[in-house]
């Protein structure tokens, strides 16, 4: 899934001169930070279809695709489709690849055609360009690019990141602003669960690597159509701990043409503060801080102010800590508790380990916090404009652990903000962010919507 911004929602709404009758999200953007491209849902209000899962959303763009196509190039590549058999084999796969894309987010969508809903052939220009910048392999798509781009000027140099965790992969592309800090110009993340298992096994599953090298392949794709120079991946817990890493190792230099970084636990938790503190003016934060990165596998505390200063990578993450203490659904009084002790053993640890009392405001950055705070808010969607640095107080962290607790896996699932693939681990994570905020005394955090993949792009943006 892309993200949508409140933002977004406003600019599309204007653009389209109504409201936009799809729930949508954001994959791609232009530096000036509009949607370039969003990826509909395939139902709209009213339960009308909706083919076109890729839309180009920016005016410069679209009014340049319909320069083309008015110069007749739909005709053009229909008869050279005729005559070129690799052409018209890559536009048939584009097609099924497109029409199985859509199918993901509801089977019976997969019989409205391919790209754009076109069936055979070339009908839209606008939906195959869009399709390439969203990270598809479409040879119209990618003749478009050639005759369009750039749109607008590019400044800098681009860069993108790709930071494989236990639960999820994520992207951000960036362009340099100039300032110290970032555009974005893509960020999104799908939950794949590679470390599914790999705390039992040591191994990571045939299924899941599938899963996770199709989205590593999008990834990829989206970044270079993007335009950027440089693909770098990083991988932290579930791969650090897997024997059988080579597939996807193999996979990252196959489709990124960069080696694969495992990240260590410690620089794991250098580039989470990074992420987490670049630039934060928040009033009532600083300056100092502990950032809490509740991952997958494995969670990371990091005690600093301008630099960090101590670090610690624990084994407590959401997807093991539910894999190994809950069995029932919704979780027990004793799973939750045994849950509990586990945790506060960890943090015994954590507390001999890094000087926990030298920092003066709390960081939780990623997925279990940032949930928390839209359930706390009440958002209709997952908007991270609302959410980002912005504070959760003890209290609310605590009732939102209360109603998570008491909710089946199901509706965990169904809340309008909750990542598909969250709902079941995310009882985990937030019992480890409350009883990190009781155990050390710190009665709000500061949610940040950035943090490790961030931190990776800004080490890549400082060695240029
Ligand atoms: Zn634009």
């Amino acid at each position: 899934m892309g993200e949508l911004r409140g933002s977004d929602l406003t600019l599309v709404r204007e653009q389209l001169g109504r409201d936009p009758t799809a729930r949508f999200s954001v994959v791609a953007r232009c530096a000036e930070g509009h949607p370039l491209v969003i990826r509909n849902h395939p139902v709209g209000a009213g339960g009308h279809p909706f083919p076109t899962l890729f839309w180009l959303t920016c005016p410069a763009a679209v009014k340049a695709v319909s320069r083309v196509e008015a110069q007749g190039a739909i005709g053009r590549l229909n008869d050279r489709a005729e005559v070129d058999e690799g052409f018209a084999r890559a536009l048939v796969a584009a097609h099924e690849t497109y029409a199985a894309e859509r199918a993901a987010a509801l089977p019976e969508a997969r019989t409205w055609g391919g790209v754009g809903g076109t069936r055979t052939g070339v009908k839209c220009l606008h939906a195959h360009y869009a399709n390439h910048l969203a990270g598809g392999d479409d040879p119209v798509g990618a003749w478009v690019a050639v005759e369009v781009e750039p749109i607008h000027d590019e400044r800098s140099s681009r860069v993108a990141a790709i930071d494989q965790g236990t639960n999820s992969i994520r992207l951000l592309v960036a362009e340099p602003d100039g300032r110290g800090g970032f555009h974005e110009l893509a960020r999104d993340m799908v939950i794949t669960r590679l470390g599914r298992g790999v705390d039992e096994t040591g191994r990571i599953a045939p299924d899941a690597l599938r899963r996770t090298v199709d989205v590593l392949a999008t990834y990829c794709r989206r970044a270079r159509a993007l335009h950027a120079e440089r693909i770098r991946v990083g991988a932290t817990s579930a791969v650090r701990d897997a024997s059988n890493r080579e597939g996807y190792e193999r996979a990252v230099l196959e489709h990124a043409g960069s080696a694969l970084e495992v990240i260590t636990g410690e620089h794991e938790a250098a580039l989470s503060f990074l992420g987490a503190t670049a630039r934060l003016d928040v009033e009532g934060a600083g300056p100092s801080y502990l950032v809490l990165d509740i991952g997958g596998g494995s969670t990371e505390l990091v005690v600093g102010a301008a630099e960090p200063v101590a670090a610690v990578s624990t084994q407590m993450g959401s997807v093991r800590l539910t894999e190994r203490f809950f069995t029932t659904d919704p979780p027990s009084a004793p799973e939750l508790e045994a849950m509990a002790a586990a945790i506060e053993i960890v943090l015994d640890d954590v507390e001999a380990a890094i000087p926990i009392d030298d920092a003066r405001t709390f960081l939780s950055v990623a997925g279990t916090a940032t949930t928390m705070q839209a359930i706390s808010l009440d958002l209709p969607f997952y908007d991270p404009e609302r959410i980002h640095r912005t504070w959760l107080s003890l209290t609310e962290a605590e009732a939102v652990l209360e109603r998570l607790t008491a909710m089946t896996n199901a509706e965990r699932t169904a809340l309008p903000v909750m990542a598909p693939g969250r709902g079941d681990v995310i009882v985990a994570g937030a019992l480890v962010l409350v009883r990190v905020m009781r155990r050390f005394g710190f009665d709000r955090a500061l949610v940040s919507e950035t943090d490790i993949l961030d931190g990776l792009a800004l080490e890549m943006l400082a060695v240029r």
